[in-house]
């Protein structure tokens, strides 16, 4: 899917209007628009990158920093120390319906696993 397209760069660009969480040059976060928990974040790369299959490794560090966003996020909206999930889908079976690189901070509830 090319960038012009993407509803998560419309959202970066500020085109599609929200609340952010959190902004600075790499990732921002706003709330889910259907949320599967009752905290429910998504930590969104600026940069398009399709998946996380195209992540190159020389981009790996914004995982990290993606997690320590989420970590921050689940801080602030008091989710520690009950605790909290961060997730990546990748692809059809790992449930990513949005082409484009992003972190669910998930909390509030207490998860399951396996997942569905
Ligand atoms: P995925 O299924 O790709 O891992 O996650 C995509 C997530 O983006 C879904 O949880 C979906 O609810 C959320 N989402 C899709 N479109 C929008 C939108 O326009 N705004 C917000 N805030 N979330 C969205
Ligand atoms: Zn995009």
């Amino acid at each position: 899917m090319p960038a012009q397209d993407c509803i998560f760069c419309k959202i970066v660009a500020g085109e599609i209007k929200g609340e952010r969480l959190f902004d600075d040059d790499q990732v921002i976060a706003i709330r889910d628009i259907n949320p599967q928990a009752p905290v429910h974040i998504l930590v969104i790369s600026r940069e398009h990158i399709e998946s996380l299959i195209r992540l190159p490794s020389e981009k790996a560090p914004i995982l990290g920093h993606m997690s320590a966003v989420g970590n921050e996020l689940a801080r602030h909206e008091g989710l520690w120390p009950k605790g909290y999930r961060l997730v990546i889908n990748a692809g059809p079976d790992g449930g990513q319906s949005v082409p484009h690189l992003h972190l669910h901070l998930l909390g509030g509830r207490p998860m399951r696993w396996p997942p569905g």
